[in-house]
């Protein structure tokens, strides 16, 4: 006989934990099954020798009313329990001619950076107002949606312009709308490691948010570190009458009829739910644990695309020091040490294990935490972000069964954590000496306690073109299986809970009987009904295209959406009709692709293709023009008549960048179409733009096909 629960949570890192602790409070049955010994995932400490190690927190964004770590620990009953500490300074950065200190007073800092860079007084200013003025559009939108307040989806470029600007865009991208300094915009972005990707990919709202969070509601650290909010959201959810077990690892979703109902563990426990939600990587759950032949091809394609994309791993070397640094005159809690102004090159030193050259943080633990170390000694990380590939995956060569006790790992592994060693014993001497206890943690290691692939910290990489509606979503193809963390929300601990909030929102509308949008993000999913209404909404924040003058013959190659299937403009091997439109023109393109079928039925001697001018859609609403051109391809494939393939007659290439529109001088057509005709060779037989241009395109081809 099986248990049965409302609400089983796979994974106890802060993610499940607050989803949990949530759903515990909302009166829910629930019950958290975790594979490791202890709570939080990334969130907990190991015990040496007298001293606790802070497994991952360096500094929690926001703990202070109106910050990003504030709500949730507040619902979760967090501040009851832990005693917080606002670090000031926040961390200081040394660059090879700038020593800098970011002062916990945000104006302090400010006024700290234009001592450095005078020049910059002003980029400086608009810079930071810029960020606070994004940072409160989001707080704005999270407010509107938890009170009902929010426009429908076409109306969210309006009312949150800064938001969805920034969410478009690299962070190298915002910054250099403001300052002109390659020093001061790396100085600025020293805390870019925190999210995985320098400043050119990173999205640009990912550092914002969180910056903002810190510099303006303070960066914490918890007394007894981030083990102790773990531990005290547990604490909230047993009170509330749920149930954690540990050394649970889930297995199986059974999935009856399109819904989940139960959950198994390689322990061969059987626990039937009405909602699973799981905080382990969307791999396992989506994939593994309910098997592809319960998910739309598509939505398989996306888990393994972010499964593929990870952000980095790290490496971190763990010191227990019979020292006191503080007693020594050791001021900080958290040091950067940058080699390099060239975030670029800091990024590839820290995938090519180049370990004397990477950025990396030296945090010691005793400044905000007292008693993680025992009296007269303290407590050391030095931090910098690694690959799982580095050296053929630490030496392993993916043989990751008993990986602890493989020689070539070890001796990897060691040599990695003593170049950092040796290079912070540069700053303080006697620091080799003092170590009694030394621990070193590789992407391996982060794969083994949370079983994220390839180690990753921050779920798949947070790029411009994978965040917020981008980004695998909370929601699956499963009606009553939520995801929840880092994979889906974005890396960091704040983060973490802050998904577990939205998550436990959707969980309660879901029993309601409604659905519920994320709180933090807008939702862009193939089920929400909007249409491609909204790219155009967006095309105010875009470039207008270039109009160049049309080539004789265009040398493009586009790739069709959904079947894959490649088009040579060169080459084409048929008569090919190619018809040009965008998001405002897409029935006439329609209308002229059945003309062309309707007097060429057979694909074999013509082929029908529509260019989608998609360059002025912005990078965030990609995903979105992807599953418009899914769902068109789904309606055009169930109006073909039997034995006729979809990719023989629905060819939609997406022209992302409109560079073959542009070469056809098809650019900003309005309600146009454009229509060419392509021989077998690739030569341009017509070229038609207006009213008449199918028609015309027609002769041409009945000349061509003859
Ligand atoms: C070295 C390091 C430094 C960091 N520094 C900071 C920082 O200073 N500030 C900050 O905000 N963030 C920091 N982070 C990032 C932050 O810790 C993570 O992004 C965040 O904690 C991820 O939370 P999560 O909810 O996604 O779950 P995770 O922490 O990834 O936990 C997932 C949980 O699911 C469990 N699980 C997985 N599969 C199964 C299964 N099959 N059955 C049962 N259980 C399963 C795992 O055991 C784990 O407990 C750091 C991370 C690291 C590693």
């Amino acid at each position: 006989m099986s248990e049965k629960f409302d609400v089983v949570v796979i994974g106890a890192g802060l993610g499940g934990l607050a989803t949990a602790g949530y759903l515990a409070k909302q009166g829910r049955s629930v019950l958290v099954l975790e594979h490791h010994t202890i709570p939080g995932g990334y969130a907990h400490e190991f015990k040496r020798r007298g001293y606790r190690f802070e497994v991952a927190l360096h500094a929690l964004d926001g703990a202070g009313p109106g910050g990003w770590a504030y709500q949730q620990s507040a619902d979760l009953e967090v501040f009851d329990q832990v005693e917080f500490r606002r670090m000031d300074p926040f961390y200081t950065v040394e660059f090879p001619d700038h020593k800098v200190v970011a002062h916990a007073d945000l104006v302090a800092y400010e006024a700290e950076l234009i001592s450095h860079f005078p020049n910059e007084v002003d980029g400086i200013r608009s810079l930071i107002d810029a960020m606070v003025k994004t940072f409160f559009d989001v707080r704005r939108f999270v407010y509107d949606g938890e009170n009902t307040r929010r426009p429908g989806f076409s109306g969210i470029p309006n009312s949150y312009p800064h938001m969805i600007a920034a969410m478009g865009q690299s962070w190298e991208e915002f910054m250099s709308a403001h300052i002109e300094s390659e020093e001061l915009a790396s100085v600025f972005s020293t805390l870019w490691a925190y999210y995985g990707l320098p400043p050119s990919q990173l999205n640009a709202a990912t550092f914002i948010l969180p910056w903002v969070s810190y510099h303006l509601y303070g960066a914490y650290y918890p007394e007894g570190g981030s083990m102790a909010m773990s531990r005290a959201i547990e604490t909230t959810i047993m009170k509330y009458g749920g149930e954690l077990r540990y050394r649970q690892d889930v297995d199986g979703i059974e999935v009856v009829d399109g819904k989940a109902v139960a959950v198994t563990t390689t322990k061969g426990l059987r626990v039937e739910a009405d909602l699973i939600i799981s905080n382990a990587n969307p791999n396992d759950t989506m994939l593994r644990f309910i098997g592809p032949d319960h998910l739309p091809d598509g939505y398989v394609g996306s888990v393994k695309e972010a499964t593929d994309r990870p952000a980095l791993g790290s490496l971190v070397v763990y010191l227990g020091l019979e020292k006191d640094l503080i007693a020594e005159g050791w001021p900080y809690h958290e040091l950067f040490l940058a080699t390099t102004y060239d975030l670029e090159d800091d990024y590839a030193a820290m995938r090519e294990g180049r370990w004397e050259d990477v950025g990396l943080v030296i945090s010691h633990y005793d400044h905000v935490d007292p008693t993680c170390s025992p009296e007269g000694s303290s407590v050391m990380s030095i931090t910098t972000l690694a690959s799982w590939d580095y050296a053929d995956q630490w030496g392993t060569h993916g043989g990751l069964d008993d990986y602890s006790n493989n020689e070539r790992y070890l001796e990897i592994k060691d040599a990695a954590g003593q170049t950092l060693v040796n290079r912070v014993a540069e700053l303080i001497p006697g620091l080799k000496e003092s170590i009694v206890h030394i621990e070193i943690g590789t992407p391996i290691t982060n794969w083994r306690y949370s079983l994220n692939p390839s180690g990753s910290i921050y779920g798949s990489e947070q790029t411009v073109e994978n965040m917020y509606m981008n980004r695998l979503s909370e929601r699956t193809p499963i009606t009553n299986v939520f995801l929840t963390g880092a994979w889906v929300f974005g890396g960091g601990m704040s983060a973490a809970m802050m998904s577990g909030r939205s998550v436990a929102r959707r969980a309660d509308n879901y029993f309601a009987g409604e659905s519920a949008e994320s709180l933090f993000t807008p939702d862009l999913e193939p089920d929400t009904g909007d249409e491609p209404v909204i790219l155009e909404d967006e095309r105010r924040l875009s470039t207008p295209a270039a109009t160049t003058a049309p080539t004789p013959r265009s040398s493009h190659t586009l790739t069709a959406a959904v079947s894959g299937r490649e088009i040579d403009f060169a080459s084409p091997g048929l008569p090919t009709v190619l018809v040009f439109h965008d998001q405002d023109s897409v029935k006439a393109g329609a209308a002229a692709v059945i003309a062309v079928r309707s007097e060429h039925e057979d694909a074999a001697s013509v082929t029908v293709a529509n260019v989608v001018d998609l360059q002025s859609v912005p990078k965030l609403f990609r995903k979105f023009a992807e599953t418009s051109m899914r769902k068109s391809y789904a309606r055009a494939e169930e109006g073909l008549s039997e034995g006729k393939r979809a990719e023989d007659y629905v060819v939609i290439l997406p022209d992302w960048d409109g560079s073959a529109t542009q070469g056809f001088g098809f650019s900003d057509m309005g309600e146009d179409i454009g229509v060419v005709v392509l021989d077998t060779d690739g030569e341009i037989a017509g070229f038609h733009r207006g009213e008449n241009a199918t028609d015309e395109a027609l002769e041409d081809l009945r000349r061509v096909a003859d």
